[in-house]
């Protein structure tokens, strides 16, 4: 019998089904028809997920996220654009450093890690500066596991009039999201988050007009959305090798996240799990970084117990033996450690992770009052 993975608790890569796993047990070529329906196939239902419609239309992109997030903003944002962007957290501040990379004007929006962005915050600041155009926002900063009222935010750039790009990697499945007169332009995922796919693969979904208003536009060949749309509309294929693999393992993965009731369920599932591992963290004597309020249910930040015989690596040693993976913190100041709560995986593997987290402190010494 083979040692059974370790279950990760981290919020992508994650656990994924076996019959994930199973879909990528063949081998394809890249012009091979059955193929590239099952591209198809998987870009249709990412767009029907997201209720774009006729307006929307989804562009796959081989590599991790952030190469999704790049090519939208380098591709859908004119170089004499000026962009605003709400900061409460790490992937906040990939998109700023993305923006100048690119030469593109930024106006930062700075909130502390533990805040949500404040939708009339934003407003004002649309209010008291014409010159911004666009605004680039990350739903769910899983840095913190932080919620941002996307909704709230999506009325005012509608309102105003200005384009909106939201990274949606951590909350695309999880979250209800739907684009159709949303005030959203574009949405930014990726196969292996909350969808349990494998990683490898980003997509965009992007208004159709805006897309086809960008030929020539990126400064990059690899990253030009315009470009991968345009030669996938032509030949049905990816511009260049596709992570063929990683399709058929999304194409897995959606089966099942339809099957099991879509984002509904799916979101469900994970809050259950979310819950679960707050009570039993807490139980066990730990305090979660955020409010309630601002909580979503895909990764939980906790504060690292005060105890000098805590180290991270001590405890994630000690429950990776026990089969579990956990995240470390990327909070700025504070000492924490996150867990996920998203993969295919329940309540029961949330409380096992719990059980040895508890087994671990008491090994280590580590006491939290
Ligand atoms: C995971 C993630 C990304 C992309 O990160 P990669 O390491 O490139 O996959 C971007 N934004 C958010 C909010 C994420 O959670």
């Amino acid at each position: 019998m083979p040692e059974r993975d370790p279950i990760l608790l981290t919020p992508g890569p994650l656990t994924t089904s076996r019959a994930t796993r199973e879909a990528m047990l063949h081998d394809w070529g890249s012009w091979d028809t059955a193929f590239n329906q099952l591209t198809q196939s998987v870009c249709k239902d990412l767009v029907r997920i997201a209720n774009g419609g006729d307006e929307f239309v989804c562009v796959p992109l081989q590599g991790s996220g952030t190469f999704a997030v790049e090519a939208a903003i380098g591709t859908l944002v004119p170089r004499d654009s000026r962009v605003l962007v709400p900061n409460n957290g790490a992937y906040c501040a990939r998109i700023i450093t993305i923006l100048r990379r690119l030469g593109i004007a930024c106006v930062e929006l700075p909130f502390a890690e533990s805040e949500p962005a404040n939708a009339g915050a934003i407003d004002d600041a649309l209010a008291g500066d014409s010159g911004i155009t666009h605004v680039v926002m990350v739903q769910l900063e899983t840095s913190a596991g932080l919620l941002n009222p996307l909704d709230a935010i999506a009325a005012i750039c509608r309102s105003r009039g200005k384009r909106l790009i939201v990274d949606a990697m951590s909350s695309f499945g999880a979250l209800p999201i739907s684009l159709a007169d949303s005030g959203i332009d574009a949405l930014i995922s990726a196969s292996g988050k909350c969808l349990e796919g494998v990683p490898g693969m980003g997509f965009v979904l992007a208004r159709r007009a805006l897309l086809e208003a960008s030929a020539g536009r990126s400064p990059s060949l690899a990253l030009d959305l315009y470009d991968q749309y345009v030669y996938m509309q032509r030949t049905s294929q990816w511009r260049f090798t596709p992570p063929t693999h990683v399709v058929a393992a999304l194409r897995a993965a959606l089966d099942q996240f339809l099957g099991e009731g879509g984002q509904p369920a799916r979101g469900a599932r994970y809050a259950e799990n979310c819950a679960a591992l707050i009570d039993g963290m807490r139980a066990l004597g730990f305090v979660p970084f955020l409010d309630a309020s601002a909580q979503a249910p895909v990764i939980v930040t906790f504060h690292a117990p005060a105890d000098p015989a805590y180290t991270f690596a001590a405890l994630y040693t000690a429950v990776r033996n026990a089969g579990y993976v956990l995240y470390p913190g990327k909070l700025t100041t504070l000492e924490t450690f996150r867990v996920g709560c998203i993969g295919a995986l329940g309540a029961h593997e949330i409380r096992g992770a719990v059980a040895a987290i508890g087994d671990a402190l008491r090994a280590l010494g580590i006491t939290l009052r």
